[in-house]
């Protein structure tokens, strides 16, 4: 469900053209939809509204602070994995008593920063780890609230680079340890053991995975539980999946139903950690033809967008639908829609069935909400894009296209 539909044969986000809003902020453009945002989290959050819970948005999945404060304003915490993160989610209000923090590589200032702000919990990835923690909650005279990352061994059945929680994955706890590494973490100085947590993938499309690993991890509580830990928190992750093309992932209530099921009742708080689920289809990548290029084997059409805004296709070879803002009757092509990068991988879709498009002419990139933004980069000194946000009939720059100056912004020649 999202707010990006033509009226008549053009394309609007929310009441407003996708047109007026290249027309003046240039291409190409980040778009989100606020009111698709705001719909997502609530039926998130209203398909746990029976057990007391936490909705903590993945901050990794979009950062743009006005994206951050809308959903601090709805009542959300925030799962970071790095102090970048944990200062945005600061800036745009989100409560420190709602921020977990997640990763396997944090870092002592990054620690000292978390222990400082007094966040929710950190879920700790090894005991290296905890004896970090440890040292420097001592050191700050404070105590570092703990949930141990375990990994379930399970497969989510989704593509191998955003799979996290099978044993060959580095991330994580193996739960045939965990239980030791617990009664460990219950007697060490300065560490309080309040939660359990796991997650195990992205862009899971079905729900049976998420059931196998929270049952794993109701188990281990139990176990918990009888060792009298005061486990507060369960913590299942994030990884819901959306439709990009055919994928029929399953609806927020029928993965409610899952999880609920598999942890069968508890007086314990459930905190989820959704990221793609609440902003992947909220937003599109907007981009225009440089040119049109056939060869004997493609037809190749050329734009202003590349893999440094949206590496997603590059790097996991993702579907994403691209699509005409102005909709006419013309001839059905295959094409590969490619940017100007200097890369064979650079390509925002690869064979794709799509209306021949004319030089000049606007195209979106469908579902660009999550892991767009926030994985681009300057690679080939392309300033990053603009971002917008719409709501109604309004909209907002929340932040603005790099400059050329920005490309070099901190860099000196070397005078040695
Ligand atoms: C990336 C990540 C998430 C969010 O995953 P989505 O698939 O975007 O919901 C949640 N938790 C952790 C620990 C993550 O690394």
């Amino acid at each position: 469900m999202h707010y990006f539909n033509y009226q008549g044969n053009e394309l609007y986000c929310e009441d407003v053209p996708v047109e007026r809003i290249a027309a003046e902020v240039g291409t190409p453009f980040y778009l989100y939809s606020a009111s698709t945002i705001v719909r997502h989290y609530n039926v998130f959050t209203e398909a746990f509204a029976d057990v007391d819970h936490l909705v903590c948005y993945s901050v990794k999945a979009n950062s743009n602070l006005a994206v951050l404060k809308m959903l601090a304003d709805l009542g959300a915490g925030a799962d970071i994995v790095s102090g970048g993160e944990l200062f945005r989610a600061l800036r745009a209000g989100i409560s420190p008593d709602k921020i977990v923090f997640s990763g396997v590589g944090k870092r002592d200032e990054e620690i000292r920063f978390a222990l400082e702000s007094g966040i929710l919990m950190f879920n700790v990835e090894s005991t290296s780890e905890l004896s970090a923690l440890s040292r420097i909650a001592k050191d700050m005279g404070s105590t570092a609230p703990v949930a141990l990352r375990v990994n379930p061994d399970v497969d989510p059945e989704t593509h191998p680079y955003i799979s996290t929680g099978m044993k060959e994955n580095k991330f994580g706890i193996p739960v045939t340890e965990a239980l030791s590494i617990y009664l460990q973490a219950a007697k060490m100085d300065h560490i309080q053991v309040v939660g359990a947590d796991c997650h195990i993938g992205s862009q899971l499309t079905s729900s049976a995975p998420f059931g196998e690993a929270v049952t794993k991890l109701m188990e281990l509580v139990s176990d918990l539980d009888r060792e009298g830990m005061e486990i507060k928190y369960i913590d299942v992750g994030g990884g819901l999946g959306i439709i990009y093309g055919e994928e029929a992932p399953p609806l927020p209530s029928d993965y409610a139903d899952t999880i609920l099921d598999a942890v069968g009742g508890t007086d314990k708080t459930l905190i989820f950690e959704p990221g793609r689920v609440i902003v992947g289809n909220a937003g599109i990548l907007v981009t225009r033809v440089i040119y049109n290029k056939k060869t004997a084997e493609k037809n190749f059409i050329i734009v202003d967008a590349a893999m440094n805004d949206l590496i997603r296709p590059s790097l996991y070879d993702a579907y994403q639908e691209v699509r005409p803002v102005f909709r006419t009757e013309r001839e059905e092509i295959v094409a590969d829609v490619v940017g100007p990068v200097c890369e064979s991988t650079d390509y925002l879709a690869r064979d794709h069935s799509m209306p021949a498009v004319e030089e000049g002419e606007l195209l979106a990139v469908m579902s660009s909400g999550a892991y767009g933004f926030s994985m681009s980069s300057q690679y080939n000194s392309r300033p990053r894009a603009a971002e917008i946000m719409v709501r109604d009939k309004r909209f907002e720059v929340v932040r603005n296209r790099e400059t050329f100056d920005d490309l070099v912004k901190g860099e000196r020649v070397f005078n040695g």
